[in-house]
C-alpha cells in the first residue's frame, strides 16, 4: 500500500469476492470482482436488489446488473456462477454500465439477451459503445497511426502495431445492444426503494455515469475516482482537440460535494471512504504532471517526447496508447490554459512550447 492509499478507510480491508461470488458491501448492494487479462488485472462489478415490473406488469423481485466485464469465457464462466450461486434464485432486471469501456459493457449485449432486459447507458457512451464495437473509421485502432504521427510517435514497428488493433475494441465487445434507455445527469433511478442519482463525468469517457444513494450514503464511481490508480483521461484520434484533463478536474467537483463518509465503490481497487481526500490527491496528482510537462516545454516537445517525462518505464503498445493520449491531454491542458503555444513544424509534428 502506497502512502497515499494508506490515507484512505478500507472498511473490508483486504477481503475480495472471489470470481464468481459476491461480497455484502451496503444493504441491498454486493460486489463482485471479474478477472482482467491487462496489467489492470480485474474489475468490480455491482449487483443491486431491485423490484421491477414483470412481464405481467406485476413487480418483481430480482437485480441490477452495474457493469459487465469483458466478453470472454472466463467472464462468462464467472457469470454463470454468480447466476447459480449469487442471485438467491432471482432473476436479473436491468444492467446499467457506467462507461463504453470493453471491461464495463463488454457483456452488456450477452447479459441483456440472456435475461432479456433493457440496457441502462448515458447516450454519449451508448453511442461511443456502438460506434467502437462496429469499428467504424476514426473510432478504430487504425485512425490511431496520423493521429499518434502528427504528435510525434514515428517508431514504424510501433505504427504498424497500431494500425494492427482495429479488432481491439471489437474483440472486448463484440455487441453492444441495439436499443437501450437514456442515463441523464441528475436523473433519478428507483432501485430496490432507494433513490439513485446519476453523476455524469467526462474527461475519461465521453458521458461517464456514477450512481450515488444518499440514503445508503454509496457511490458507485466507475473509473472517475479509484482509489489505487489515476483514471486515464487521454486525447484520442476520434476528439484530437479535447481537453480531457481539464474535463476531468472540472467532474471531480461534482464527486467534492458528497459526504465525508460516503463509501465510494470503484470499478478497480477495494471499497473505500475517504473521497475528498482522494479528490484532493488526484488534483495533486495532475498538477504534478502538469508542472512537469509545463518545465519541459522550455523548449518544443511533442506528446512523444513527453511520454518517458511522464511514464519512466517500458510500456507495451496497450500502455503506450493511453501514455501517448495521457501526455497530449496535459499538453492540451496547459495550450487551453493560455501557457503553451503549439506549433506545426517541418515534420509535420505539433509540437507545444511555453509561451514568450
Ligand atoms: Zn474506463
Amino acid at each position: 500500500m502506497n502512502p497515499q492509499e494508506s490515507a484512505l478507510d478500507y472498511p473490508f480491508a483486504d477481503t475480495l469476492p472471489a470470481p464468481g461470488t459476491s461480497l455484502a458491501v451496503a444493504p441491498g448492494v454486493r460486489w463482485l470482482r471479474m478477472a482482467l487479462p491487462f496489467a489492470l488485472n480485474h474489475i468490480n462489478l455491482w449487483l443491486l436488489e431491485d423490484t421491477q415490473p414483470g412481464p405481467d406488469g406485476q413487480p418483481r423481485a430480482g437485480w441490477t446488473i452495474i457493469d459487465c466485464g469483458i466478453a470472454n469465457d472466463d467472464t462468462r464462466a464467472a457469470w454463470e456462477q454468480v447466476f447459480t450461486q449469487e442471485l438467491a434464485g432471482k432473476p436479473v432486471l436491468r444492467v446499467v454500465a457506467t462507461h463504453c469501456h470493453p471491461d464495463h459493457v463488454g457483456l452488456a449485449a450477452w447479459l441483456c439477451e440472456r435475461w432479456q432486459v433493457p440496457l441502462y447507458m448515458t447516450v454519449g457512451e451508448y453511442g461511443f459503445a456502438r460506434m467502437m464495437s462496429a469499428g467504424l473509421p476514426g473510432a478504430d485502432g487504425p485512425a490511431m497511426v496520423p493521429h499518434f504521427r502528427r504528435h510525434g510517435l514515428t517508431d514504424p514497428a510501433r505504427l504498424a502495431q497500431l494500425e494492427g488493433r482495429k479488432n481491439y475494441y471489437p474483440s472486448l465487445v463484440p455487441a453492444v445492444p441495439a436499443h437501450f434507455v437514456r442515463l441523464e445527469e441528475g436523473q433519478p433511478l428507483t432501485i430496490g426503494g432507494a433513490q439513485w442519482q446519476v453523476i455524469t463525468g467526462t474527461g475519461h469517457s465521453p458521458e461517464h455515469a456514477a450512481l450515488y444513494c444518499a440514503s445508503a450514503g454509496v457511490l458507485i464511481s466507475g473509473d472517475m475516482v479509484l482509489p489505487r490508480i489515476s483514471t486515464n483521461t487521454s486525447v484520442f484520434a476520434i476528439e484530437p482537440e479535447a481537453d480531457a484533463v481539464g474535463q476531468f478536474l472540472q467532474s471531480l467537483g461534482k464527486f467534492a460535494a458528497l459526504p465525508q463518509d460516503t463509501l465510494v465503490l470503484p470499478s478497480h481497487g477495494k471499497p473505500f471512504r475517504g473521497l475528498q481526500v482522494r479528490i484532493a490527491q488526484l488534483r495533486e496528482h495532475h498538477a504534478a504532471r502538469l508542472d512537469e510537462v509545463r518545465q519541459a516545454c522550455v523548449r518544443p516537445q511533442s506528446a512523444a517526447d513527453i511520454v518517458p517525462i511522464m511514464f519512466n518505464r517500458e510500456l507495451d503498445m496497450h500502455q503506450l496508447s493511453f501514455a501517448m493520449g495521457e501526455a497530449l491531454a496535459h499538453l492540451h491542458r496547459l495550450w487551453y490554459a493560455g501557457e503553451l503555444q503549439r506549433q506545426q513544424d517541418a515534420d509535420g509534428v505539433l509540437r507545444f512550447v511555453q509561451r514568450t
